[in-house]
């Protein structure tokens, strides 16, 4: 047997330690795990409620179209629903867009440190990935810029980036859009787009109006709360939604997501209490590395990138030991750093009072 060559040299995708294996593991009964950048507050008690409703329809094959999510998500958004386009997750909606669009030789374009899934899903079909280095953890649209040529067909363009946090803003996307050929798919991926507080932050779906090679990935993994649901939406131009659809598996999203996705998109209060709660967990983390003298990027989703000043490993693996879970900057590239996802208030204080212990410990050595 032999699989595709371009596929051998490629990683198996290594998650997070789930939370039983670290009970186990080090003989703990509390486990934090701020990891995978989780809502700490769970869902919509209405998304559990329509997936309840639901259970009666087990035996039946989910709406391939998600017809009623989708003229849902296009009324809210003021786009038609020939416009959207429903993913196992957005995971989902990258791998097919670098089905649709992608073939061998082919260039896409992306930073350096960002969603790996952009990266992985054009090397399966054989692309050029050109990584263009942040610029203070942020994307430099200039640079990126220059190595567009006739042979590229996609810039990624992670905003707020995973896993710096920071974003590019409306202005500087919109300079961008204005300069790159029209051949080139930019996808905006705005899987934190509804924690942004930044007034700056793009409007997506202005830049959508203006440039037809814009496509908008967003999910309901993150401030909806269902991950485990695996749902996410693009939001594009009709002709490039229709190429992604004929690259679509026929019933890529189950009744249980597209149920609890419809009654999520209802429930605004919900997003609303979850963006404040995580705007105070940043503002309360930003003020403990202050104090503590760490360095951070600032933070736009729900997640923040912290410099410890000491190897990373050493900091994940002494913070695991005490029941506390991060993502290592070890396995980003970022040596002595930390990706940190906000939690609740008492995970929050947990995680400081860990990593201040932890620092200052004589365990680890500087
Ligand atoms: C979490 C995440 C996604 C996708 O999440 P899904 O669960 O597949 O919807 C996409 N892009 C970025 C940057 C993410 O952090």
């Amino acid at each position: 047997m032999q699989p595709k060559k371009n596929i051998v040299h490629l990683p198996v995708y290594q998650p997070g330690k789930p939370i039983e294996e670290v009970k186990r593991e080090f003989g703990l009964t509390e486990v934090t795990k701020l990891a995978s950048n989780e809502n700490p507050y769970g869902c919509s008690p209405k998304a559990k409620e329509a997936i309840q409703a639901e259970m009666e329809n087990l035996s039946l094959y989910p709406d391939g179209g998600a017809v009623v999510l989708t003229n849902a998500v296009a009324a809210k958004f003021g786009v038609a629903p020939d416009q959207v386009i429903f993913g196992a997750g957005s995971d989902e909606i990258i791998l097919m867009l670098a089905r649709a669009f992608l073939s061998s030789g082919d260039e896409n374009i992306m930073a350096t440190h960002t969603f790996p899934q952009y990266k992985h899903n054009a090397e399966i079909e054989g692309a050029v990935t050109i990584e263009v280095p942040l610029v203070n953890g942020k994307h430099d649209l200039p640079s990126m810029l220059e190595k567009v040529t006739e042979r590229t067909k996609i810039v990624w363009i992670c905003n707020p980036n995973n896993p710096t946090g920071t974003i590019v803003t409306h202005a500087e996307v919109k300079d961008f859009m204005k300069k790159v050929a029209p051949h080139v798919l930019v996808v905006l991926d705005e899987a934190y787009v509804e924690y942004s507080t930044d007034p700056e932050f793009p409007d997506g779906l202005q830049l959508l109006k203006e440039y037809p090679n814009v496509i908008l990935l967003r999910t309901f993994s993150k401030i909806y709360g269902l991950a485990s649901l695996r749902i996410g939406y693009g939001i594009g131009r009709s002709e490039v939604i229709r190429s992604i659809n004929q690259v679509r598996e026929p019933f890529n999203t189950t009744r249980f997501a597209q149920a609890a996705a419809l009654a999520s998109l209802e429930d605004d209060e919900f997003v609303a209490s979850c963006r404040e709660a995580n705007r105070v967990g940043l503002n309360y983390l930003t003020s403990q590395f202050d104090r503590i003298g760490l360095s951070y990027f600032p933070a736009n989703g729900n997640f923040i990138m912290v410099d410890v000043g000491k190897p990373a490993a050493d900091i994940f693996n002494a913070l695991l030991r005490k029941g506390m879970i991060v993502r290592g900057g070890h396995a980003l590239d970022f040596p002595t750093s930390l990706r940190v996802t906000v939690g609740s208030q008492e995970q929050n204080e947990k995680f400081i009072r860990d990593l201040e212990e932890v620092l200052s410990g004589a365990a680890v050595q500087a």
